[in-house]
């Protein structure tokens, strides 16, 4: 840690109030917040981790609009939901404030008051789609109509759900609003712009003077900032009835943009946690402030929020902005409209009392380079290969033995091998190691070396095998079964960041206050004598049944999604003397029987009333063959054979297909004769 910083403020994104957490928020920036704010507060640093609600802009008032409830009625559950998840998950927040809160909206009015007041914005008048009927402007979500490209008639303003265009409303064919119903109209609106344009130079000295960030947020920042055009002005209000609204004249029914005001939420939110000192750590030359963010939010916190800070003055800058990439789930992208993602409070009542399980796993997982992927099967072993296996393995042998040789009573240790010197130095360098790598952000690193402690350990053991020695060398078992102790502690002193809640529960089988970070460049925490407490395990296996639990919810998901996407978009329009080139007859199954070596593949036997003749069709998937003998089905007659698996298939029957790739036969309601024609 630079001494020149006495104060450091972390902030974590704050998370949006229209749906619970998941743990692609908690492995991009919570988790790894928490982890150094921790190894920091062990350290002895004066540290405030600052988080909060943000529950203002557009997606809010739509989710309530559909629920039928107010938007403060969607962000009160959702603040609810979050703020107890994150506080059971051991998120060590100095505070969980939300952007609806008085002191918020008092502080982000004040703050963009200062900006007009200083002429730092520009006025701009656009047009807008206005509701004449809702007598409203309408954010391009509130507008739907038909995709030019799909013809889905429910595409938004801004995308098309269904082939994922990226829209403007004006694209839309015969667009309405979603209030009312109406045709929207362009209309005049004056809105504030921040001049991004304007501001460039000085953005651009910022970032250069932290080419040290990490490697894929100082790249983003560089390359928006010398692409083409460069930084344009961004509007920093919005037409909406629903944030801080804007305190300048003329403009009634505006609201703050909520990328303007969600990140003074971290200053609002220190406010409310130091009334008194808030800005010894905002405004003063030896606080630090660092933001852990998704990299979807880098532009916000590297460029945005640094010029509004710049422009106002006064206030320190962002010293790093350490961005975490994406982290995927079972090889997919985690959707919260999909529902394909492992929930936080879903998660810890599944998984009870494992939260350093989720823990771990994510920070070694972590996505701090490359998006990564969250698979159970990973998640399983960790748990048993690594946290049961070895460290908790660890553990248990040196409490069990220590009291089964000395009743608890710590021995002293005698005369020192040379191996054992040679654990106790690696031993005293682990907590360098560990601390350089969190100082760096890179915790996946950081807590691997943490495990390799316990893998000193866990060896250690098993060289020196102390239940075989105890019959002959009783002197030498109490050497290594006090330098085995000793690990132990340092564990518990190194793990606090990583695995809180085991940390604390080791320090009690220990019968030891948690000691502080520097501790653990000793090796001699324990003294003889000390009685610890009787055994325990700290970790339990997670056995195969507990994983398909979780991969059959994801099953489930995947399925409803199936079954709730559109159909498929209509084909290019054809012509009847086209269709009629197709003959089409009712026929009857006489014999079914599956091909043999394949499990897809129906040979069958039909009579079309002109004649009888084989199919090969691949719907065994579905149909049994003792189940289709005397089934009509519609079989296209005229189609050229061909030849599959050595069977010649004349025709092809009908099916139907659902979006689940589901079959079903396409027959004649009314009972008809063989070889009737379908048209
Ligand atoms: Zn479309």
């Amino acid at each position: 840690m630079d001494p020149k910083f006495k104060r450091t403020i972390v902030t974590a994104a704050l998370p949006y109030a229209n749906g619970p957490v998941h743990i692609g928020h908690l492995a991009g920036c919570y988790l790894p917040a928490d982890i150094y704010v921790r190894y920091l507060r062990s350290s002895g640093h004066d540290v405030k981790y600052i988080c909060g609600s943000d529950e203002h802009g557009v997606p809010i008032t739509i989710k309530a609009k559909k629920e039928g409830i107010t938007p403060q009625a969607v962000v009160d559950k959702y603040h609810k939901i979050m703020g107890d998840a994150f506080r059971e998950f051991g998120i060590s927040f100095d505070i969980y404030s939300r952007t609806s809160s008085r002191v918020h909206h008092q502080t982000a009015s004040d703050f963009f008051k200062t900006l007009y007041d200083k002429h730092v914005f520009t006025e701009q008048v656009t047009e807008q789609y206005f509701d004449e009927t809702a007598q409203q402007f309408l954010a391009d979500r509130y507008i739907v109509g038909t995709c030019p490209k799909c013809g889905n008639p429910n595409a938004y303003g801004d995308q098309c759900e269904r082939c994922g265009t990226s829209l403007s409303p004006t694209e839309l064919i015969e667009p309405h609003s979603t209030l009312s119903g109406s045709k929207p109209v362009l209309k005049k609106t004056k809105n504030w712009f921040l001049p991004l344009d304007k501001l460039s130079p000085k953005i651009k000295a910022y970032i250069e003077s932290h080419s040290d960030w990490k490697p894929n947020v100082y790249g983003q920042c560089k390359s928006w900032l010398d692409s083409g055009d460069g930084l344009q002005p961004r509007a920093m209000t919005r037409d909406l009835d629903w944030g801080v609204p804007v305190p300048v004249e003329g403009a009634e029914g505006k609201v703050l943009y909520v990328w303007f005001d969600a990140p003074i939420g971290y200053i609002s939110a220190t406010k409310e946690l130091l009334p008194d000192t808030w800005e010894d750590y905002w405004k003063s030359k030896d606080s630090r402030l660092i933001h852990f963010i998704g990299k979807d939010n880098i532009v916000f916190h590297c460029i945005i929020f640094p010029s509004m800070l710049m422009e106002h003055g006064g206030f320190v800058l962002p010293d790093n902005v350490p961005a975490n990439e994406f982290l995927n789930l079972e090889g997919d992208k985690i959707s919260t409209s999909r529902n394909w993602a492992v929930w936080l409070h879903e998660y810890l009542q599944d998984f009870k009392g494992k939260q350093d399980v989720l823990r771990y796993t994510l920070c070694a997982n972590a996505p701090e380079t490359k998006d990564n992927d969250f698979t159970w099967k990973d998640f399983q072993a960790k748990n048993n290969s690594e946290l049961v296996a070895i460290f908790g393995n660890f553990i248990n042998r040196t409490l069990v033995l220590t009291h089964k040789y000395y009743e608890g009573k710590i021995p002293a240790a005698n005369t020192y091998t040379k191996e054992d010197l040679l654990v106790l130095e690696e031993l005293a360098k682990a907590p360098d190691k560990i601390s350089k790598a969190i100082e760096q952000f890179r915790f996946r690193e950081a807590v691997s070396e943490w495990m390799n402690v316990a893998r000193l350990g866990n060896k250690y053991l098993a060289d020196t095998e102390p239940w075989k020695l105890i019959r002959t060398d009783e002197e030498r078992v109490k050497t290594i079964m006090n330098i085995a102790l000793q690990i132990s502690c340092n564990l518990a002193i190194l793990g606090e960041p990583f695995l809180p809640f085991t940390s604390k529960k080791l320090f009690e089988l220990l019968n030891m206050q948690p000691l502080r970070w520097f501790s653990a460049k000793q090796t001699n925490n324990m003294a003889a004598g000390h009685t610890i407490n009787k055994d325990e395990l700290l970790f339990s296996k997670v056995e195969d049944t507990d994983i398909q639990v979780q991969l059959d919810k994801l099953q489930k998901s995947k399925a409803e999604n199936e079954a709730a996407k559109p159909a498929p978009a209509a084909k290019p329009e054809t012509s009847f003397d086209d269709f009629s080139k197709m003959d089409i007859r009712t026929a009857t199954i006489l014999e079914a029987e599956a091909v043999p070596k394949t499990d897809k593949l129906l040979k069958l036997l039909l009579d079309t009333g002109i004649d009888k003749r084989t199919v090969v069709s691949g719907i065994a998937a579905w149909y049994k063959p003792q189940d289709i003998i005397g089934h009509k089905v519609c079989l296209l007659v005229n189609l050229a054979p061909r030849k599959i698996k050595g069977i010649e298939s004349q025709g092809m029957i009908l099916m139907a297909e659902n979006a689940k790739g589901e079959l079903s036969f396409v027959s004649p309601v009314k009972d008809m004769e063989n070889g009737s024609v379908v048209k």
